[in-house]
């Protein structure tokens, strides 16, 4: 049985890629950027990759015509990672290259920890070719230090988030105050080795620390943005803007939205409330 996207419509900007734009020319309008995801993860089979290779193709022409300010963010086992790294690396380098063509920025997702490395190594390798293309790394697993300072060494862009996968405390930290120490040190290194950095939190503890150090270091706000998922935090978005900070709503849309929407679920109860009460308000 399908499940009807009313039940994340909080959460996912609709089906299909017009639906998704309507909702960037909104938050355009507000003073946010925006990174649309087309949704979709571990495809079945190499078919599925091309297909989705295809929905890109359409998405950048989209983007370019609607003159919407917008990157893209993919996952690498949407494109075939799970048939291995070259049939992965032959399609996202086609979606690069189109990117590319449409100077539009390309982010790299990070899924659960099986892909960490092969994530890492697809991207090195696609950063021989692109600049336009950046990395995720999660502040919950513990090797992440190791890998920011690899990531540092290669100048590269990348987004902190915490990580939104279920992982084994002996990879990853379970306690909050740790994850928060790991992605402070995460983006201060980061931004210390003057690499781009999306701050993607909605949480205050950390955007207020993140706010007072900056400043305090005198960090050029060109270097860094913070992120969030659409549907939440719209208004400690707005706040941000107001005091002049770069701003990036993670856009997702699509039919395959089960997944990502389960993690939203899981991650914490009040987005369970937030749910039921939009399908009441609709
Ligand atoms: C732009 C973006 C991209 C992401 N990309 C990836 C990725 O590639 N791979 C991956 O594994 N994960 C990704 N994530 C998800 C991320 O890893 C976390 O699972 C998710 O962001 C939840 O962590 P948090 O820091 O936002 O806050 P949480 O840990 O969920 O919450 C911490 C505290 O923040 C406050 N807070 C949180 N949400 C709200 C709210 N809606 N309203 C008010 N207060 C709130 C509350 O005080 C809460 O107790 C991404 C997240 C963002 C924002």
């Amino acid at each position: 049985m399908k499940i009807p996207i009313v039940f994340a419509r909080r959460f996912v900007a609709g089906e299909t890629a017009d639906q998704a734009i309507e909702v960037v020319k909104t938050l355009n309008q507000e003073g946010v950027k925006t990174s649309l995801d087309l949704l979709g993860e571990n495809v079945e089979n190499l078919q599925q990759a091309d297909a989705a290779v295809q929905e890109y193709r359409e998405l950048f022409d989209k983007i370019a015509a609607a003159g919407i300010d917008s990157g893209v963010s993919i996952k690498l086992t949407q494109l075939g990672l799970d048939f291995g790294l070259d049939a992965c690396l032959e399609r996202t380098s086609q979606v690069l290259q189109m990117a590319q063509e449409k100077k539009l920025f390309v982010r790299i997702d990070m899924e659960g920890s099986h892909y960490t490395q092969i994530t890492i190594d697809a991207f090195l390798a696609l950063l021989k070719d692109f600049d336009r293309v950046g990395i995720v790394l999660q502040a919950y697993l513990k090797r992440s230090m190791q890998d920011v300072a690899n990531m540092a060494n290669h100048h590269a862009s990348v987004r902190v988030c915490k990580g939104a996968y279920k992982e084994s405390e002996s990879i990853a930290y379970h306690s909050m105050d740790e994850i928060r120490a790991q992605y402070k040190a995460m983006v201060m290194h980061l931004l210390q080795a003057k690499c781009a950095v999306g701050i993607a939190t909605h949480d205050d503890k950390l955007i207020d620390w993140a706010v007072a150090w900056v400043e305090e270091n005198k960090i050029d706000r060109s270097l860094f943005e913070f992120q969030m998922l659409y549907g939440l935090r719209r208004n400690k978005a707005k706040e941000l803007v107001a005091k002049g900070y770069r701003v990036r709503s993670y856009v997702p849309y699509g039919t395959h939205w089960f997944p990502y929407f389960y993690r939203r679920l899981r991650e914490r109860k009040e987005n369970i409330f937030f749910v039921l009460k939009s399908l009441l308000v609709d």
